[in-house]
C-alpha cells in the first residue's frame, strides 16, 4: 500500500545507511514526475522529491487538452507540433482512464476563414499520421448551431471541426506518481530539497526537509535533475548562488462557468482573440472551462492572482461568442497558473516564445529541465533520462515508457453518494485520495485529487470538513494542524472566487 509514513521511513533507512540512489528528481509536476517514472523503468534506483503536493505547480493549472497545438502549427513550428500529435496519441492509449478525445470547433464569419482553417487542420491531420484522432471536415451551420446551442449567430458562416484529446492534469500526474512506486521508484510529497552535498564540486548528493516533522535528511545519490518549473532558478542557485536566470514565466487565467453556458459536448476554438491569441471554451467535469491568458511576470508566487484585467479579458472575449454572455457573477472559480517559458535572445513578448523544453547541465553536474508541455512530458522525460544515464553511465536500457500503461484508475464515483449538489465528489474518493493517493492535506484532497476547488470554490469550502474529518481520522494530524489546513483552504477558496 502506498503511504508516505512508510516512504519517511525508507528515506531515515536510506539516510542512515548511507544507501546511494541513481537519481533522485526535485520537483514533482509533469516533468519531474515523467522523468522518475522513465528512470524507473530503465531500472533505475528512483527517488523523487516534491516540496508541495504533487502537481501544486503548474501541472494543475493547465487547460487540459492533449495537444499538438493549432496554435504552433499557425506559427510554422512543424516539429513541435509532430512530437505533440505523437505524444497525445500515446497519453490516449496509455492513460485512457484519464485521456480521451474531443472534438474542437471552430466558427468562420467568412467563407474564406473556413477553408483556410480546413486546410490548416487536414495538415495537422497529415501530421499526425496513424495517431490521428479523427478527421477535420467542414461543418455547416445548423450543425454548428445544434452542436454549440449558445453560440453567437450573427455573421456566421459555419464552421470546422477538428480532434484532439483532453486530460484531468492533476489526476494524471497522480497516476504517474501511483505508477512509479509500481516500478520500484519513490515519491514524496511535502518534502523540499534545500540544498546540495558536494565533493570536489561535483553534486553526490541532496539535503531536503519534511515540511510536516521539520526533520532535515541528506541523501546520496549518482545524479540530481531539477525538475522544478518556473522554481528552477531558485534550485539553481542553491547549487550556484550566482548563477543568471533562465526563465521568463507568464501567467494564464482560467475561469469556470456553469454548463448552461455552453452546454456542449464539444469544445470551441477561438482562433483569433484582440490580442492575436487563441481561446478555448471547453467543457471540462460537468462544468464550461475558458482560457486563457498570456500575461509575463517576475516573480513565481505559488497561488499567483489573476492581475486586473485578466478575468474581464477572457470574460469578454468568450461573451462576443456566447449568448448569454458568461459574467463575473457567473464564474464558480478562477485558477491561475505560470507557464515556464525559457528566456530567448532578449524578446520581451511572452507569446512568442518557443513552448519547447530546455534541457541544461551545470558545472556541479545538476541537469535542469523545464519548459515545453503537459502533452510532451514523456518524450521530454526519455531524452532528460538518455542525458543522465550517458552521462553517469547509469545503464544502456532504453525507456520503457512509449508503449507503458499507467496506473490510471479512477475511484468509484456511481455507487456512492454525492456530498454536494454541485459537485460529482463522494466520500469513497476522499478516503481513497487519503489513504491510497498521499493526500495530506484538506487542499490536497480538494484542489488535486478532487477537482473541486477549480470547479465551484463555495460548493468545495462546504464540503471541507469532510475532508479535514477523514485526513484526522486516517493521518493523525494535530487539531492546530487540522484548523491550519482548514483556514489555509479558506484562504483559497476566497481567492479562487471572484
Ligand atoms: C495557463 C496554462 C495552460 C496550459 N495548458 C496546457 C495544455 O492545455 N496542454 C499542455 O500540454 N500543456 C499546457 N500547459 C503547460 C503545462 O502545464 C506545463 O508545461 C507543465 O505543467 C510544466 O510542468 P513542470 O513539472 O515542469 O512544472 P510544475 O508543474 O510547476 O512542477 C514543478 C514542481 O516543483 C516543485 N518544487 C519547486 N521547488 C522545489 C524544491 N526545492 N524541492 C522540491 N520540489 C520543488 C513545485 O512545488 C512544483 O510542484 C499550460 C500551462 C499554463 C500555465
Amino acid at each position: 500500500m502506498l503511504s508516505r509514513a512508510g516512504n519517511i521511513e525508507q528515506i531515515k533507512a536510506a539516510a542512515a545507511s548511507g544507501q546511494v540512489f541513481d537519481l533522485i528528481v526535485i520537483g514533482g509536476g509533469a516533468t519531474g514526475l515523467g522523468s522518475a517514472v522513465d528512470a524507473a523503468s530503465r531500472g533505475l534506483k528512483v527517488l523523487l522529491l516534491e516540496s508541495h503536493d504533487f502537481a501544486k505547480g503548474t501541472s494543475s493549472r493547465a487547460t487540459k487538452l492533449a495537444h499538438g497545438g493549432v496554435r504552433y502549427l499557425a506559427q510554422g513550428n512543424f516539429s513541435l507540433v509532430t512530437e505533440a500529435l505523437e505524444e497525445r496519441g500515446r497519453m490516449l492509449k496509455n492513460a485512457p482512464n484519464l485521456v480521451k478525445p474531443l472534438a474542437f470547433i471552430i466558427p468562420a464569419y467568412r467563407w474564406f476563414d473556413k477553408l483556410f482553417y480546413w486546410i490548416g487542420l487536414k495538415t495537422y491531420d497529415l501530421l499526425a499520421g496513424k495517431l490521428g484522432v479523427g478527421p477535420t471536415t467542414m461543418v455547416k451551420l445548423d450543425q454548428v448551431l445544434k452542436t454549440i446551442p449558445t453560440l453567437r449567430q450573427k455573421g456566421l458562416r459555419g464552421g470546422v471541426r477538428y480532434f484532439d484529446a483532453q486530460f484531468d492534469d492533476a489526476r494524471l500526474a497522480v497516476a504517474l506518481m501511483k505508477t512509479l512506486h509500481k516500478l520500484g521508484g519513490m515519491a514524496v510529497n511535502y518534502m523540499a530539497a534545500t540544498g546540495f552535498v558536494k565533493q570536489n564540486g561535483q553534486i553526490t548528493g541532496v539535503q531536503l526537509k519534511c515540511k510536516f516533522s521539520g526533520e532535515n535528511f541528506e541523501l546520496k545519490s549518482k545524479a540530481v535533475i531539477n525538475a522544478t518549473g518556473v522554481w528552477v532558478d531558485e534550485v539553481r542557485r542553491m547549487d550556484d548562488a550566482n548563477t543568471q536566470s533562465i526563465l521568463s514565466p507568464s501567467q494564464g487565467v482560467h475561469v469556470v462557468v456553469d454548463r448552461s453556458f455552453y452546454p456542449s459536448e464539444e469544445a470551441l476554438l477561438v482562433p483569433k482573440t484582440e490580442d492575436g491569441r487563441v481561446l478555448f471554451v471547453v467543457p471540462w467535469l460537468g462544468k464550461t472551462l475558458i482560457g486563457t491568458t498570456d500575461t509575463a511576470r517576475q516573480d513565481s508566487p505559488y497561488e499567483p492572482e489573476a492581475l486586473p484585467g485578466e478575468v474581464d479579458f477572457v470574460l469578454r472575449t468568450a461573451g462576443q461568442y456566447l449568448n448569454p454572455p458568461p459574467t463575473a457573477r457567473d464564474v464558480s472559480s478562477v485558477f491561475v497558473g505560470l507557464r515556464p517559458l525559457v528566456k530567448q535572445g532578449g524578446s520581451t513578448s511572452t507569446k512568442s516564445i518557443s513552448r519547447e523544453h530546455t534541457i541544461l547541465t551545470d558545472d556541479s553536474g545538476l541537469v535542469t529541465i523545464t519548459g515545453g508541455k503537459w502533452t510532451t512530458y514523456r518524450s521530454m522525460a526519455e531524452e532528460v533520462i538518455d542525458l543522465v544515464c550517458r552521462q553517469h553511465r547509469l545503464t544502456s536500457r532504453p525507456s520503457g515508457t512509449r508503449d507503458m500503461r499507467l496506473a490510471d484508475e479512477l475511484p468509484d464515483r456511481v455507487n456512492h453518494l454525492k456530498l454536494s449538489s454541485k459537485l460529482d465528489l463522494t466520500l469513497n474518493e476522499i478516503q481513497i485520495a487519503v489513504r491510497e493517493e498521499m493526500a495530506m492535506t484538506v487542499e490536497d484532497v480538494m484542489a488535486r485529487r478532487s477537482r473541486a476547488l477549480f470547479l465551484d470554490s463555495k460548493a468545495a469550502l462546504a464540503c471541507m470538513q469532510y475532508a479535514a474529518d477523514v485526513i484526522k481520522a486516517h493521518l493523525g494530524h494535530t487539531d492546530e494542524e487540522m484548523e491550519r489546513q482548514k483556514q489555509e483552504f479558506e484562504r483559497l477558496v476566497e481567492q479562487y472566487s471572484l
